[in-house]
């Protein structure tokens, strides 16, 4: 089979029946075998009715429908399970995506060796207030993953090498960072394409709220601590929990040789708690010790992990 379109949907039945018509004239004028699966993220408004309906009528048509509402992460990982396509192609279900693009993707995965092609609405029909604070999100994103040529991480319309979605694993709300997930499996040959958007037709929008920022931000440091330390934790908090007990460590000794000169010329010594290095010694040693510790519960953790041995090998013989 040539491609598998995943589509994740939560509430969008109005969507579905145009979205599946539009994508079935595309795949077929090209000359493609395919197979949608429409991932049901716990809809509440009839979306299953009418993905069991497409399924009756188009044997292409899968359909996967979770017993609640658990995330769009969560969606994508179950459909790239099912999926069997030698190209793996995501869209969101609202129509923002258009499937015109399809073949294009589906190309530049097959003929010009890429292993991940992301859409990048590069003219977006979304209000201000996403497209602003999203402009920032992938700036930071850029510099943190060490992918510089890509515009727009979470864009959903995006095109896989079937290999790349049976080696990532997109949980909690990871999608936003597929690309980096992909490149520390070791795909790195990411591409981009402009893509066409369009404004919702119909529902409306599930990721408005503002704490997506927040929790955005907080993923990709999860993920560049996990890249980085995941597997050597004591590697980052060994070195700062050294750092800080060696730093307190000289405060002591400023601290007590004051003391111990001062005594030596029978002055009388000023009390330790008038020192700044007094304080300065107790939170860096009290602070490096938990460091410590921290490492050593990490390297505990790991070694315990289940996926502690587990790598990416790309071929034996
Ligand atoms: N979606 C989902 N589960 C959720 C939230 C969203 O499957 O919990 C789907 C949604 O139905 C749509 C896609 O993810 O197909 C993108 O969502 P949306 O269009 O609301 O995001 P936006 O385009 O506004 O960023
Ligand atoms: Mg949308």
């Amino acid at each position: 089979m040539d491609i598998s379109i995943v589509i994740p949907l939560y509430n969008e039945a109005e969507s579905l029946p145009p979205l599946y018509d539009w994508v079935r004239r595309v795949v077929t004028e090209n000359g493609l075998s395919y197979e949608i699966i429409f991932v049901n993220d716990g809809s509440t408004d009839g979306s299953w009715d009418v993905v069991e309906k497409l399924a009756a009528k188009d044997s292409n048509v899968h359909g996967i429908k979770f017993r609640r509402n658990y995330g769009k992460s969560p969606a994508l990982h179950c459909g790239f399970r099912k999926a069997g396509g030698d190209v793996v192609i995501t869209m969101d279900a609202d129509l923002q995506d258009s499937p015109d693009e399809i073949p294009e993707l589906y190309r530049m995965i097959t003929e010009e060796g890429y292993d991940l092609v992301s859409g990048y609405k590069k003219k977006r029909y979304d209000p201000l207030s996403k497209t602003l604070p999203t402009k920032l999100f992938n700036a930071t994103a850029r510099r943190v993953s060490g992918i510089p040529n890509l515009h727009d991480f979470n864009c959903g319309l995006k095109a896989y090498r079937q290999e790349v979605v049976k080696n990532i694993e997109v949980y909690g709300e990871m999608h936003r960072y597929i690309p980096y997930l992909a490149k520390n499996a070791g795909f790195s040959n990411i591409g981009e394409k402009v893509v066409h958007h369009q404004a919702r037709k119909f529902g409306k929008t599930k990721f408005g709220g503002l704490n997506r920022f927040f929790n955005g931000y907080l993923d990709l440091l999860s993920l560049w601590f996990l890249n980085s330390f995941g597997l050597k934790p004591m590697h980052v908090f060994g070195f700062l929990g050294s750092l800080m007990f060696l730093l307190g460590f000289v405060a002591v000794l400023v601290v007590g040789g004051v003391k111990l000169v001062a005594i030596c010329k029978g002055v009388s010594a000023p009390l330790v708690t008038n020192s700044p290095y007094f304080y300065i010694a107790l939170t860096m040693m009290v602070l490096g010790t938990q460091l410590f510790v921290g490492g050593f519960l990490g390297e505990l953790i790991s070694r315990n992990a289940e996926g502690r041995n587990s790598y990416q090998i790309e071929e034996e013989i």
